[in-house]
This record gives structure tokens, C-alpha cells and sequence, in this order.
């Protein structure tokens, strides 16, 4: 270790299902507009020529969910219910499609939680979106599970509850484009890394949410999430 001139902050870690030890987290990456409804709702279509990505930093992340304070500098705070891919396995350069599955650990459950208002702000300019996306506490995720135990991805379905009432519901085959064809995508652009998080992007229903509101989500009986907003 070489001798640091202030204190590192300490590396943000998920707990894994079934083992001792806890996932350290590289770098968060997020797909847009993965699913044709919610797109529509946004008021776009998907282009299957090119997916959308943008990143959270790593210490975005808030393990296992729980309470949090409601965001700053936000009166339009939604809600995006996500699965998480976690990658175990380093890529060696550009990764092919039908190889991409080798590097995924296991599965997550998250909220890729928006400043829908800085959003839209910055759409309209043509801005980036770093301000609504990757702020304090803005990717609670669940524990992770193991691939194996998770098993293929199929139609699995991610729902999101908000104070009891149902906000968002699609199965996971509803995504335009799959994790392995996310990952090849990615490895073009960025060098892929063991400990890296992709969230995979979010089906129709976003909606706002407000201090004292309470959410769970849930694929299947196979992962879930809990927490809520305390006022500033
Ligand atoms: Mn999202």
C-alpha cells in the first residue's frame, strides 16, 4: 500500500446470497430505454441501433436498500426498478455476444432512482444527465444472487410497489436488448471489469415519489428490496 496523504474512502461492497464474503464494486453502468413502453412513456421510441448508456459512481450505491433521506435539489424524484447484472469475470477487449455470459456473477435487484426534473432540464439542452442520475443514495440494490441460483433469464417478472400500490410490473424478456448483448455493447466502449454493475434499464410505470413513501421490489420470489424516504 503506498502511503496515502488522506484517508481512502472505503470501497462500497453488496452482500452475496449464500457466502461470507461481499461483491466489491467496480463501476455502475445503466442502460436507457430498454424497454418499448416505458421508452414510449419518456416520449421516444427505441433505437435498436444504438443503446443509451450512462453511469452512476460507485458509491452511489446504498446495500440492501433501507432507510434513506429524500434527495436534495429534486420535487420530481421517480422511481426505475432494475435488474442488476453483476460481472465476476474481468473481459479481455471486445467481448462476442455468445461468450458475454461467462463474466456475470450474479443477479441484483436495484432502483435507478432520478431527478426526473434535472432530467428533463438537461434533455431539453442536450445536457448530460450526471446530476439526475448519479447523486448520494441514488442505486439502493439488494444482496446478490449467484447466476446459477438466479437460473436463465427468462420471463421472470420485476415488479415495484409503492406504499402498497403496484407502480411497475414487466417480465425480464420484455428487454429490447438482453444482458449478453448489453455486455458486448458495453466492452466496445469501456474496458470491462470484475466487479462492475449493469443496471439493465426499467419497464413502464415510472412515477414520482415523496417523503414517508415506502417501496418494495421483487423479481419473482427470487430477489427483493425494500426501503423508504425520510423528509431532509
Ligand atoms: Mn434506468
Amino acid at each position: 500500500m503506498p502511503d496515502l496523504i488522506i484517508a481512502a474512502a472505503a470501497a462500497p461492497t453488496l452482500a452475496v446470497r449464500g457466502d461470507n464474503r461481499r461483491f466489491p464494486i467496480h463501476r455502475i453502468y445503466c442502460v436507457g430505454r430498454n424497454f418499448a413502453e416505458h421508452a414510449r412513456e419518456m416520449g421516444s421510441e427505441i433505437d435498436r441501433g444504438s443503446p443509451v448508456f450512462f453511469m452512476k459512481p460507485a458509491d452511489a450505491v446504498l446495500p440492501g436498500g433501507g432507510e434513506q433521506p429524500f434527495p436534495s435539489a429534486t420535487s420530481d424524484l421517480h422511481h426505475e426498478v432494475e435488474l442488476v447484472v453483476a460481472l465476476g469475470t474481468s473481459a479481455n477487449g471486445e467481448v462476442a455476444t455468445d461468450q458475454a455470459m461467462a463474466l456475470v456473477l450474479g443477479y441484483a435487484l436495484g432502483l435507478d432512482l432520478t431527478r426526473r426534473d434535472l432530467q428533463a432540464k438537461a434533455k431539453a439542452k442536450g445536457l448530460p444527465w450526471d446530476t439526475a442520475k448519479g447523486f448520494d443514495r441514488s442505486a439502493p440494490i439488494s444482496e446478490l444472487v449467484p447466476a446459477a441460483q438466479f437460473g436463465a433469464l427468462a420471463s421472470q417478472r420485476l415488479t415495484l410497489s409503492v406504499n402498497g400500490n403496484l407502480r411497475q410490473q414487466a417480465p425480464l424478456s420484455d428487454m429490447v436488448w438482453s444482458v449478453p448483448e448489453i455486455i458486448a455493447e458495453l466492452s466496445r466502449l469501456y474496458e470491462l471489469r470484475a466487479g462492475d454493475l449493469i443496471f439493465m434499464g426499467t419497464p413502464a410505470g415510472v412515477a414520482a415519489l415523496q417523503a414517508g413513501d415506502r417501496y418494495h421490489a421483487s423479481i419473482d420470489d427470487l430477489l427483493h428490496l425494500e426501503g423508504h424516504f425520510t423528509s431532509r
